[in-house]
């Protein structure tokens, strides 16, 4: 129902579209749209061409991507439909130009103007959808990565940057992990999904993370419980593990979650329609209120856990795990470190407890990381892992394939045996 929510017409006045400088743009960007490498994307990639899986996916239809991107396109919704400038009379070039200040600077102002994010993009998306080969779920990534920086919060984006330093958004994510597993021959027909995240519905927003990745690879089995870990075990895991096409293979996806509020503070999020942030994760964040409060015992009735069997759990795993805190640089973004270290080892020790598992799949491959959700900008994914294990028992590390080099953690995280205990390989 959420996504029903978040597809209602765009906050404005009724009848009325974009304004000329959404119009304006949108032709520079039908410009650029002929050179692909002139789109940045937030670590450097070009957008994938209209024939991709995430095309494909979209086009199966029922996608609250696609949802998204029809609601921009009702009448009064400021869909770009007739008025307005030409898009032909946008000269190729004119992007680089214009972000000097002039045609962006106007962008900036009407974005600054409208704290519906996703209106902003969306109407973008559909200005481009005359004239831009791609879904209208690529045209919403499109958009959102060439004008993110006129509108997110500039302290949320130093937190960001400062505790999870190589995030990248989720749609880079999506692709990185889809073009590296296609190298190895996973497709959407031979290859089963699961994902591990945290019930949140913060983490079921249309062109994030979790819609992404279900979208690209048709399916998914969800594995995870509070804060992402994968709660389903190991009956859950062969449930799962038995639905693989014959020959295929596997993919999973792990990831706790953190929000970051616009004020730069970690473990927050102003949810829709509220007034105040409230705690994200709420399960990892509550879990360490918990342990830590002045007096609070050890004892299950002492923490309220006697029928919480999931945070009893996050409590009992998180606690031997605090001390080092205090020399770390944020105390919730180390908590959701370690509740990373949490899922990954439940995680890995569920694959270990299965003995059969190439008699399913002949390949397997896990990507672990944390989901940051912003208010502005898009949600992020900081990566942690990803490796593929093979039948014949070969452990491939694909992290720097995928995504670069590590990031550095002993700063964050207040020690280099903090970082390497997140970093390490899980060795399954
Ligand atoms: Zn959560």
């Amino acid at each position: 129902m959420a996504a029903a929510r978040r597809c209602r017409a765009p906050r404005r006045g009724p009848g009325r579209g974009p304004g000329p400088a959404l119009l304006a743009l949108a032709g520079a960007l039908a410009a650029a749209a002929a050179r692909p490498a002139a789109w940045s994307a937030s670590r450097g990639r070009a957008p994938r061409s209209g024939t991709g899986r995430v095309a494909r996916a979209a086009k199966g239809g029922g996608a609250a991507a696609v949802q998204e991107g029809l609601a921009a396109r009702r009448p009064g919704s400021g869909g770009r439909r007739g008025g307005g400038p030409s898009l032909q009379q946008v000269r190729p070039g004119q992007l680089e130009y214009d972000r000097q200040g002039g045609l962006f600077g106007a962008i900036a102002n009407e974005m600054k103007a409208d704290e519906a994010r996703r209106t902003v993009v969306a109407v973008l998306g559909a200005a481009l959808g005359g004239v831009f080969v791609g879904t209208l779920g690529q045209q919403y990534q499109i958009a959102q990565k060439a004008f993110r920086r006129f509108y997110i919060s500039p302290p949320a984006e130093r937190s960001m940057n400062a505790f999870f330093p190589t995030a990248l958004l989720a749609d880079d994510v999506n692709r990185a992990v889809s073009d590296v597993l296609g190298k190895r021959g996973y497709t959407s027909q031979n290859t089963l999904y699961a994902q591990s995240m945290c019930p949140d519905e913060i983490n079921s927003k249309a062109q994030e993370l979790v819609a992404l990745m279900q979208g690209e690879w048709g399916e998914a089995f969800a594995l995870g419980g509070l804060a992402g870990l994968p709660f389903a075990g190991k009956s859950g895991f062969e449930a799962f593990l038995h639905h693989t096409p014959v020959d295929g293979k596997i993919l999973i996806c792990f990831a706790p979650h953190v929000g970051i509020n616009a004020d730069g503070v970690v473990g927050s999020h102003l949810r829709e329609g509220q007034v105040k942030s409230s705690t994200a994760c709420g399960a990892a964040v509550g879990a360490f209120n918990a342990i830590t409060k002045p007096g609070g015992g050890n004892s299950d009735n002492d923490l309220g856990l006697a029928y919480d069997a999931q945070e009893k759990y996050i409590v009992e795993n998180l606690r031997p795990l605090l001390p080092g805190i205090e020399a770390s640089q944020d105390k919730i973004a180390y908590v959701t470190y370690q509740t990373y270290n949490i899922a990954r080892d439940l995680m890995l020790d569920t694959l270990k407890g299965i003995p059969d598992i190439y008699d399913w799949c002949d390949e397997l491959a896990v990507v672990g990381g944390i989901m940051i959700n912003r208010n502005k900008g898009g949600d992020f994914f900081q990566p942690l892992t990803f490796e593929a294990k093979s039948r014949d028992g070969v452990l491939t590390d694909l992290y720097q394939q995928a995504f670069g080099p590590r990031p550095e953690l002993a700063q964050v995280l207040g020690s280099d045996a903090k970082a390497k205990q997140v970093l390490s390989p899980g060795g399954w």
